[in-house]
């Protein structure tokens, strides 16, 4: 049997009992110091009972990259996050982050399945304490049998190499949300971080491919994650999508002007999607003050110029990049000379999501282990309940805070599901073939007489628009199976 969780009735059983207790004869007649009452902090004791989701660490990194092992508790000036941390901060799941550096050309999926593996051997060296989760369910599964859940998330749609046949295999290893882009547009989608580089083609927002990767998502039940793309971009896949989205790590650009921030009128989609903005931690989205003081040209040149001569004087022997991790010392003694800003920054951008996208679309999304300044009072997962005593002091209910801990991230993942569930079962009732079915077959090199038959037999239920075409052209589609598609339209 596993040590039960201590429950607030325990909790409170006992410290009365406490009090009953006789006191010492001795002490009875002394000027008796005034009994001290243990006094129980309400607050605690929310945090205590929520299951508590975070939609984005960049662990992996460590895992992978510095062979660091979760059992280590490590100073947080190094991590962020290890098995004590996560007890301390009562955090219940982790939405791991799979980060494909954009160095990586020509191996994104590799390092995304080296990072994916890099999760799972955690999960596999410390099974008493924590699980491989996968649905909703399993995170609540994993709370109930007191374990940490870890899920994985894939960060930058650049990971799937523009091939569908990846994102579904993505899938089935177990990532359950995709950043359709990182701060690079891929070939797909343009994101907020190069927007204004004039070097960078760019798609005013997202490609068909773009589009049908949203849709595939959905089938699968992958969630759609928007936090990073552009403004255009943020747009499109509401247009599209028939599930929820998430902002995984995401902060309010009316409060912090970073383009990578939320306007109150994305804000304001997301609640009419039904989806959920996760509120990033990284003191330059969080503060305008500390964002200011970070962006100074100058400052950022010379952190650049040192990172490069790093990695200049560090190259690898089989010449893969040298990775985040290696040179993070620099960017973090680099942003230490910044003074950190207070908890209240924080807290105020988590207030503000829930004023303007409501209550039940707001959670937080700490972006641990990947960002080199947090909060003052925030220094890893182990002060996540300073976060619910802010929250209960500005006098949110202990209802709200478990929406905000991880209720509505809950809720979402849920519909994705749902959503999954359903069009995958209209999908098998309905005959017609998809541009999936078709790119499948032709990728397979299912004869063309025999390719032809199926689509004048069931029909298509899309458009053969020209970029659809230039992709079954690239897969050596014959031209007699696009001439059956053009007319085989069914509506
Ligand atoms: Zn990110």
């Amino acid at each position: 049997m596993k040590p039960k969780r201590r429950s607030l009735v325990c909790f409170f059983l006992l410290s009365s009992l406490a009090l009953a207790q006789p006191q010492h004869p001795h002490k009875k007649s002394a000027k008796a110091a005034p009994v001290t009452r243990p006094k129980a902090d309400p607050a605690l004791a929310i945090h205590q009972s929520a299951l508590i989701v975070d939609t984005h660490a960049d662990t992996p990194q460590r895992f992978l990259d510095e062979n660091f092992d979760l059992s280590q508790n490590t100073p947080v000036s190094e991590g962020h996050i290890d098995l004590d941390k996560i007890k301390q901060g009562n955090l219940g799941a982790e939405f791991f982050s799979i980060w494909v550096e954009p160095e990586f050309k020509g191996h994104y999926s590799k390092r995304a399945m080296d990072l994916i593996d890099s999760v799972y051997q955690q999960a596999a060296r410390h099974p008493d304490k924590m699980t491989m989760a996968f649905s909703a369910d399993d995170i609540v599964r994993a709370h109930d049998q007191h374990k940490f859940a870890a899920l994985m998330g894939i960060e930058g749609g650049h990971a799937i190499e523009n091939d569908m046949r990846l994102l579904r295999d993505f899938y089935r290893v177990g990532v359950r949300y995709m950043t359709l882009t990182w701060s690079n547009t891929n070939e797909w989608g343009d994101s907020s971080g190069d927007i204004q580089d004039p070097n960078v083609k760019h798609h005013n927002g997202m490609t068909d491919f773009g589009k049908d990767v949203v849709r595939e998502m959905n089938r699968l039940g992958m969630i759609v994650d928007i936090s990073h793309v552009s403004d255009a971009t943020f747009y499109q896949p509401l247009l599209v999508s028939q599930a929820p989205l998430i902002a995984s790590h995401s902060s309010s650009r009316e409060l912090t002007n970073q383009p990578r921030n939320m306007t109150d009128d994305m804000l304001r989609a997301m609640t009419n999607n039904g989806g959920v903005v996760m509120v990033n931690f990284y003191s330059a989205f969080i503060d305008e003050n500390y964002r200011k003081i970070s962006s100074d040209p100058e400052k950022v040149k010379q952190r650049d110029a040192e990172v490069e001569a790093y990695k200049k004087a560090h190259p690898h022997p089989d010449g893969s990049p040298v990775t985040y991790d290696e040179y993070a010392p620099i960017e973090k003694k680099w942003a230490a000379q910044f003074p950190r800003p207070p908890l209240k920054s924080l807290i105020d951008h988590i207030d503000h999501i829930a004023k303007v996208a409501g209550i039940d679309h707001v959670g937080l999304g700490s972006d641990f282990d990947g960002v080199t300044s947090l909060p003052e009072g925030i220094d890893s997962a182990a002060d996540l309940p300073k976060i619910t005593q802010a929250l209960y002091q500005r006098g949110y209910t202990a209802e709200q805070i478990r929406k905000i801990l991880g209720g509505n991230f809950l809720r979402v993942m849920r519909e994705v599901e749902a959503t999954a569930k359903r069009l995958q079962s209209e999908r098998k009732e309905s005959a017609a073939l998809s541009f999936e079915d078709i790119e499948l077959m032709v990728g397979n090199r299912v004869n063309t007489a025999q390719l032809i038959d199926r689509i004048n037999e069931h029909g298509v239920n899309f458009d053969l628009t020209p970029e659809r075409r230039t992709r079954l052209k690239a897969e050596k589609a014959d031209d007699a199976v696009l001439e059956a598609i053009g007319k085989g339209r069914r509506k």
